[in-house]
């Protein structure tokens, strides 16, 4: 079913009237309070099945560095290498990550920075980014012994980059990608609802930006999608579905696909920014859509962190396939740009009267998690994990409820837009 189909048949829907939503809220209602339950019970025991990472090391100089990690057991591991920009990823069967909460920041010998995390269920990642092509020299993983844990070696050297790609070339990993975690297409179950994807930023081994009293941005923008996910639900006039409903990685290309699987009338990705403080401040939130051109450095600046997921990742950015891209700019895509903006000034004036908005709320770059050409899409930033006020806001469970409330209501004056337009151009 297209959205165009979706939406005339919720145009019936609403004409034959509310009855059948009070009976599809009370359903939603009772789904929304069984889930909690169901994901408490599992999470514990969970944890507890896995390998503990407890430290990491970083020793050597800009010749060879050699990382290491504490483990509480021997497990098996894949080393490989990717270019642009310059990165180590070790794959490893899912691990319960007990690193202290800076590990991986400080740059040493050869190494920038480390990332690590799960990257799909049954697998963890570490994502080693070097200041420069290097070699792994070895890769391993030792049992305890002599009063020391298990440990994972990594041995890099400096090289040059003819031979890094050379080396790439010569690699072998079967395993290179993150599984495709999208589902096929959904079945289309008849239910005339529009069908609204959230989707929550990051996840998994990329935890997006960090406040200042170490909440991560994978946490808060999760929160914030759950809260209105059942905001919308309670309504009964939708059907939501969530890119994520926990800690997992999804790559960006990913999440477009899923939406545009789902037949997605209405694509909101949720994010909460940071400024780094030589920078300045900023506060309050902004809503983003789609353009070339970004509409101002700021917005440029942060188009290109948060399509740096995948590479925080170890995503190969070179082998993933690019189906939006040969898509053909239509008729459809400027329809879809003009609904985009109209949904996104809905959501700053709704926004306006509940949650601190951005000196300049109304913005537009080069996101690609905005790029299905037939769904429109916006990116809210709900505010900024750098200043102090707006962390507090984030992560409160009062305001999250508030400000889901005012992007429902912005979500209920876009549809009932399109319908009045819908009704005015027949006539
Ligand atoms: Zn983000």
């Amino acid at each position: 079913m297209t959205a165009r189909t979706a939406l005339i048949l919720v145009a019936l829907a609403l004409a034959i009237g509310a009855g059948s939503f009070a009976s599809s809220a009370a359903q939603a209602a009772e789904a929304a309070a069984a889930r909690p339950e169901s994901v408490a019970a599992a999470a514990p025991a969970s944890a507890d099945r896995y390998p503990v990472a407890s430290a990491a090391r970083v020793g050597g100089d800009d010749k060879q560095t050699r990382f290491v990690v504490d483990l509480s057991q021997k497990i098996d591991i894949a080393a490989f290498t990717l270019a642009n920009p310059y990165r180590v990823v070790i794959d490893l069967p899912q691990v319960t990550f007990k690193l202290s909460p800076t590990a991986g920041e400080q740059a040493r010998g050869l190494i920038k920075a480390f990332r690590y995390g799960l990257i799909m269920q049954g697998g963890s990642r570490i994502v080693i980014e070097t200041k420069g092509p290097v070699r792994v020299d070895k890769a391993f993983t030792l049992d305890a012994a002599d009063g020391m844990p298990a440990r994972l070696v990594i041995d890099l050297s400096a090289t040059d980059r003819a031979s890094f790609l050379r080396n790439i070339a010569l690699e072998n990993h079967p395993a290179r990608a993150p599984a495709r975690t999208s589902a096929p297409a959904p079945k289309d179950d008849g239910d005339p609802r529009p069908m609204i994807v959230l989707d929550p930023g990051h996840g998994g081994i990329d935890n997006g930006t960090k406040g200042l009293d170490g909440t991560l941005e994978k946490d808060v923008v999760l929160a914030f999608a759950q809260s209105l996910r059942e905001r919308l639900e309670a309504s009964g006039k939708y059907r939501v579905t969530m890119t994520r409903g926990d800690d997992t990685f999804i790559p960006l290309n990913e999440r477009v696909r899923f939406a545009r699987a789902h037949n997605a009338a209405l694509f909101i990705s949720i994010h909460a920014d940071y400024v780094p403080r030589k920078e300045g401040t900023a506060e309050g939130a902004t809503v983003y859509t789609l353009s070339e051109h970004a509409s101002d450095a700021e917005a440029a600046r942060l188009a290109e962190a948060e399509n740096r997921a995948d590479v925080i990742a170890g995503v190969d950015l070179t082998a993933e396939p690019d189906d939006v891209a040969n898509i053909l700019v239509d008729l459809a895509q400027r329809e879809t740009k003009t609904f985009s903006l109209q949904f996104a000034r809905s959501v700053v004036s709704e926004m306006k009267n509940t949650a601190r908005l951005h000196k300049h709320p109304l913005k537009s770059a080069g996101f690609v998690v905005l790029r299905a050409p037939d769904v429109p899409s916006v990116l809210v930033e709900l505010g900024y994990m750098s200043t102090r006020g707006d962390l507090k806001n984030l992560t409160s469970a009062s305001w999250r409820a508030r400000t889901a409330a005012a992007v429902a209501h912005a979500v209920d004056n876009f549809f009932m837009r399109r319908l009045a337009g819908r009704g005015a151009r027949a006539n």
